[in-house]
């Protein structure tokens, strides 16, 4: 056992704090991983709240993690040490249902192993996420790195990246569809991005009017302030598709209002429950879907495609020491776009 450092909270009204946790040493299979860097999910802040219930503590959160492979199980055959690598929201799954046959292990029959919050194969080992210097994981639920990108900037792209690709691909985004992105976050930004190397029209739609300049730096052709009194009748039945990042209670209703007839909105923020009229779909033939994270292979084509396209996140490099702050900054939609906690400050002082 590798004793590792660590922060965690240990309820759901703590500030997060040094913590130390072990990791194994790396089983035939497995890759022992130093981490470099670690995105800040917003799904972080609303599992250390235990807002979507059954968290468990103590809990290390962070699923965006980039790093160096360490050492290899002798079994392993993919990775070496030395290699840039990646790891998301999940760390295994069954491998044997029909999801994870197709590569889409995120919707595992028998549940995914979450990267932190959850426990592995065994049901009773707690994962433990990239707030951390260090992780252990099975070599196929890890991803490459393309070495043409910048670490701190790639991070994000482990979780965020993939949650706003896999829909955009899914539903067909392509060159000049006409779409809107809700809310300009983690999430948002990279959706703008990413559909625009897409080749869509992207009009971003957000409550913070102040984000306007960026949304238009960002490659959106408008900006819609969903604070404005007739925002949602002005744009009624403009846009052919909607991904919606929103992370706090809000109306769909108001925004389906803004879909052409057979349109879709896709919903990725995962706030808590609201109220969904039938006629805000049925009236024009509308569609409303969800999307969860994405699968290994298809968040390894994001990645070889955000290499293609340049494509990487807008980041606030912070130590571990104002995770705290950091967490209140994103509540009040103050980040610019991601903060990504940079691993090696935590290093330094467990070799001290
Ligand atoms: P984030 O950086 O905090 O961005 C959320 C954005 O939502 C904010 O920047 C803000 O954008 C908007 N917003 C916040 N409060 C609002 C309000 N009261 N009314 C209207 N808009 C509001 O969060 P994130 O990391 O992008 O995550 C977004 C959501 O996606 C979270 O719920 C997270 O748990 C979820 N998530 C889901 C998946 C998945 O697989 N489906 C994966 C990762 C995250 P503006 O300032 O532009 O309005
Ligand atoms: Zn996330
Ligand atoms: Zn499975």
């Amino acid at each position: 056992m590798i004793t590792t450092a660590a922060y965690a909270t240990i309820s759901a009204h703590s500030p997060l704090a040094p913590h130390a946790i072990t990791r194994r040493d790396p089983e035939a299979r497995e890759v022992l991983i130093e981490i470099l860097f670690c995105g800040v999910c917003h799904s972080d802040i609303h599992q250390v709240r235990n807002e979507w219930g059954g968290s468990h503590y103590p809990m290390v959160p962070g699923h965006e993690i980039v790093g160096r492979v360490l050492k290899t199980g002798e079994d392993v055959i993919k990775w070496r040490i030395g290699d840039s690598v990646g790891i998301g929201y999940f760390i295994d799954s069954c491998h044997q249902c029909e999801a994870c046959a197709a590569g889409e292990e995120q919707y595992c029959e028998a549940g995914m192993n979450t990267t932190f919050n959850g426990f592995e194969r065994d049901g009773k080992t707690a994962t433990y996420g990239g707030y951390s210097t260090r992780i252990t994981v099975n070599e196929d639920y890890i991803l490459r790195i393309p070495d043409s990108l910048p670490l701190e900037r790639v991070a994000p792209l482990l979780c965020a990246g993939i949650t706003v690709y896999s829909p955009l691909h899914r539903f067909g985004v392509k060159n000049n569809s006409n779409i809107a992105v809700v809310g300009l976050g983690g999430l948002g930004h990279m959706g703008v991005k990413i559909a625009v190397a897409m080749g869509a029209k992207v009009t971003v739609i957000s409550h913070s009017a102040s984000k306007r300049e960026d949304a238009l730096a960002l490659g959106a052709v408008d900006f819609i302030a969903s604070a404005d009194a007739d925002a949602f009748t002005t744009n009624a039945r403009r846009f052919d598709f909607i991904l919606n990042t929103i992370s706090a209670r809000h109306d769909y209703n108001n925004y389906l209002n803004l879909l052409r007839r057979d349109g879709t909105m896709v919903l990725v923020g995962i706030p808590e429950p609201m109220l969904l009229a039938a006629s805000s779909l049925v009236l024009q033939r509308l569609n409303l879907a969800g999307s969860l994270i994405g699968g290994i292979r298809e968040t390894q084509q994001m990645l070889d495609f955000c290499a293609e396209h340049r494509v990487v996140a807008d980041v606030e490099v912070i130590s571990i020491e104002q995770i705290n702050e950091a967490y209140e900054r994103i509540l009040k939609s103050d980040v610019h776009y991601r903060f990504v906690i940079d691993m090696t400050s935590l290093k330094e002082r467990e070799m001290s």
